[in-house]
């Protein structure tokens, strides 16, 4: 079989290189072993375009939300699926300081963040003591919906594999790589946390990180925000609703905790004055890495070997932006920004 372009994983980041690509009419194959704790199929798809407890605006996030609104409307439309909702974000301010902290920053016309019209509209839902701060526009995507109406598209065309990809099957040369019955110009992996083990890519400065979530059904609490208080809190489908989540840097396996459990049993107990019930927990791991900044490009040694990962916590955010950078570079040579663009890596990668 041959192809011009070979793809590893069919997370957010290989569903859009494989439809930027595909839009592009260009050839592909993507393999892709559906595992069910992968980043991609754990996350919420929360897009929040602040950060910190200086609640700063995250990196390029002007940019990205004009490039990825637009997107995943479109990709939407084709899968004829609501892709990407806007919500507002209510954050409950934890302590009378971070109540000032947000004042200050709305003060400072910082940007995405607002005074509530009245503080205390959610009393009936929440417990709370310090008022809230509302950012505005966050996104929900639909992850939910998207990579399986994208999955059974590529089926649908005869462009997905569904099996685990060897990287001992796999040969390459200058001019092509071949696994098994495939020739393909080139292979691009988009395996999340799998390239850190990558003997090609495992240099790559990768900070992997385990993060858990709770799936609670209840009745009454709004669809129609985000909510945070520590964590947060969306629903993910009618009466279905996602929490999460933490960030462990240090952790022994990717499975989830009876600590992570209680803690948020109890976290949800005390904020929460309306009743649910646990139906879910999971766990699952980022592809983050130390810089927070994505891994885009080809290998400076291998040149047909390629990647498009490190979305850390913002993949929903990052990859439609950074897939599209990738797709037009492979079809008009243009230039990955510096920033993403794993060449600044050409050292360690080539040791
Ligand atoms: C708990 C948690 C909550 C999160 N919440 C959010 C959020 O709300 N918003 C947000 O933007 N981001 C969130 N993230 C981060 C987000 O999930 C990631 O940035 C993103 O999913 C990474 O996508 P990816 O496609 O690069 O990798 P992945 O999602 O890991 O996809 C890799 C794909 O490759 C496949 N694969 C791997 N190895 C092989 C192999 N050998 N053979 C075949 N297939 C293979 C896997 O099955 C998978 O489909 C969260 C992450 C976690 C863990």
């Amino acid at each position: 079989m041959q192809t011009e372009f070979l793809i590893i994983g069919q997370g957010i980041s290989g569903t859009w290189l494989s439809y930027f690509l595909q839009k592009a009419n260009r050839s592909f194959i993507v393999i892709d072993n559906d595992q069910p704790n992968s980043a991609s199929r754990v996350a919420a798809g929360i897009i929040n375009p602040v950060t910190g407890r200086r609640i700063v605006k995250t990196w390029m996030i002007d940019e990205l939300l004009s490039f990825l609104v637009p997107a995943y409307e479109e990709l939407g439309n084709e899968l004829r699926i609501n892709a990407i909702t806007q919500k507002s974000l209510i954050d409950f301010h934890p302590t009378p300081q971070m109540k000032i902290a947000f004042d200050e920053r709305v003060k400072e016309n910082a940007g995405f963040l607002f005074h509530p019209k009245d503080q205390w509209q959610y009393q009936e839902t929440f417990k709370y003591d310090f008022g809230f701060g509302e950012v505005d526009p966050c996104y929900l995507v639909n992850l939910k919906e998207i990579l399986p109406a994208w999955r059974k598209r590529l089926l649908s065309n005869n462009q997905l594999l569904e099996e685990n990809f060897e990287i001992e099957e796999l040969n390459h040369s200058n001019t092509e790589v071949i696994y098994k019955n495939i020739k393909a110009e080139k292979i691009i992996f988009c395996d999340g946390i799998n390239s850190s083990l990558s003997p090609f890519l495992k240099n790559l400065p990768f900070a992997l990180n385990k993060g858990e979530i709770i799936l609670i059904k209840s009745d009454n609490i709004p669809s129609t925000h985000i909510f945070k208080k520590g964590m947060m809190l969306t629903s993910i489908e009618n009466d279905l609703y996602w929490i999460g989540s933490n960030y462990l840097w240090e952790f022994s396996d990717d499975q989830p905790t009876e600590q992570f459990r209680k803690q948020t049993e109890l976290l949800l107990q005390t904020w929460l004055k309306v009743p649910f019930k646990i139906v879910d927990h999971k766990a699952s791991v980022r592809p983050a890495n130390i810089e927070r900044r994505p891994f885009v490009g080809f290998h400076p040694a291998y040149k047909n070997i390629g990647i498009l990962n490190g979305m850390g916590t913002k993949g929903c955010s990052l990859a439609p932006f950074f897939a599209k950078q990738l797709s037009d570079h492979l079809t008009h040579t243009n230039k990955i920004l510096p920033e993403a663009d794993i060449k600044r890596f050409a050292k360690i990668l080539t040791r």
